[in-house]
């Protein structure tokens, strides 16, 4: 019997209302034989030597991991040079995000960031309460400091920088950031997603270990799922002061990182299995040059791409775009109504997005 008095539904917080659900990139059926480039995954399978190093580490998932991560933490602290109290790792970056605003933001303050950026960040800061403030980017993909700074208001807490931009393409600039940085007060978090690092080659670009020297309220956010592959395994972590980085432990989750995650991301890091990916990364840089000077040959004027991906500003024919792309076998990302994030994929699959571009600019003729 239902009693009129008694809620016949469960509460939620009043900010659940107006966070959008995460939509990931599609996936192909099993078997289809598509070019799944709509999440900015890395193409390689893992290393064998990673591979074994997990399949070794199996028979002790019975155990909880080492929550500290010693030999992981170690080894990024020698590889970054910085002291191993700055680092916190977590389940991807995303979540060492949502761990920094959960340190720092709450309902009545606000986070600043560029958009069109990581579909990830509104998200994060609407768990939290705090608002979100949008700045949107220049004609050109990038993101308008300018404007940045003038949204700045005494409710901000944290201000998030995408670089290079998911899903836009361009990285930062050393310039234009310093010139930023000097008008941010010193209490206002400023995270720096570096989630694309290793594939950038722009020599003006920032460099975050020289910016994190320098800024006391920065912290870079770093990932092994894109450049090192392990993006199926889930981990991630941020460098910063070491006063940062013990307040956003407290908010991580106990044993967030899996014992195979850390294995897996300290054998990446051994210096033979660091030198192949490295190649890797290197081949992927010369196909998004491929990619980047074929699309330019067909005339399309695209944004400066640093990353895996590139952007094809395609506005309201995002959508149908995406939907010619998988009947040719490509899987990419649209963003309706704004434009098209395809991932720099397989040898092959470059020729394929080729194809399927220059098709739709001749589509009417
Ligand atoms: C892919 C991506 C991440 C990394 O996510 P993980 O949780 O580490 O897999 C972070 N930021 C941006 C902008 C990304 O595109």
């Amino acid at each position: 019997m239902s009693d009129p008095t008694m809620p016949d539904a469960v509460q939620f917080r009043h900010a659940m209302s107006a966070i959008p659900p995460y939509v990931p990139g599609a996936r192909s059926a099993k078997g289809a034989g598509a070019y799944k480039l709509s999440s900015n995954e890395n193409p390689f399978p893992p290393l064998s030597s990673v591979v074994e190093a997990i399949a070794q580490a199996a028979g002790d998932v019975n155990r909880y991991p080492d929550m500290a991560a010693l030999d992981l933490t170690d080894a990024i602290a020698a590889k970054f040079d910085v002291d191993p109290a700055q680092i916190v790792l977590g389940t991807g970056s995303v979540a060492v995000l949502g761990h920094l605003l959960a340190a720092v933001a709450e309902a009545g303050s606000e986070v600043l960031y560029a958009w069109r950026s990581f579909e990830g960040y509104p998200i994060a800061v609407g768990l939290t309460g705090a608002r979100s403030v949008q700045v949107p980017l220049t004609a050109d993909g990038r993101h308008d400091f300018e404007a940045m700074a003038d949204a700045i208001s005494s409710r901000t807490r944290a201000i998030l920088v995408c670089s290079p931009n998911n899903p836009t393409g361009p990285a930062v600039r050393r310039d234009e950031f310093e010139l930023f940085m000097s008008k941010i007060p010193a209490d206002v978090l400023v995270v720096f997603d570096e989630a694309y690092v290793e594939f950038i080659r722009d020599p003006e670009a920032v460099d975050g270990l020289t910016v994190l020297k320098r800024y006391p309220n920065i912290v870079l956010l770093r990932t092994f799922s894109k450049a090192y592959g392990l993006a199926g395994l889930r981990i991630g972590f941020s460098l910063s002061s070491k006063e940062i980085a013990s307040q956003v432990r407290k908010a991580s989750t106990p044993f967030g990182v899996s014992s195979l995650a850390q294995i897996a991301a300290v054998a990446s890091l051994s210096g033979p299995a660091t030198a192949e990916l490295e190649e890797r990364v290197e081949g992927l840089v010369r196909r998004r040059a491929r990619l980047c000077a074929g699309l330019a040959a067909q005339g399309w004027i695209i944004p400066q791409a640093d990353g895996n991906f590139v952007w094809l500003p395609l506005k309201e024919d995002a959508v149908a775009f995406a939907a010619m792309a998988l009947e040719s076998g490509v899987i990419v990302r649209p963003f309706d109504g704004d434009g098209v994030r395809i991932s720099v994929g397989e040898g092959e699959s470059v020729d394929r997005v080729l194809d399927v571009t220059a098709r739709w600019l001749g589509r009417e003729s």
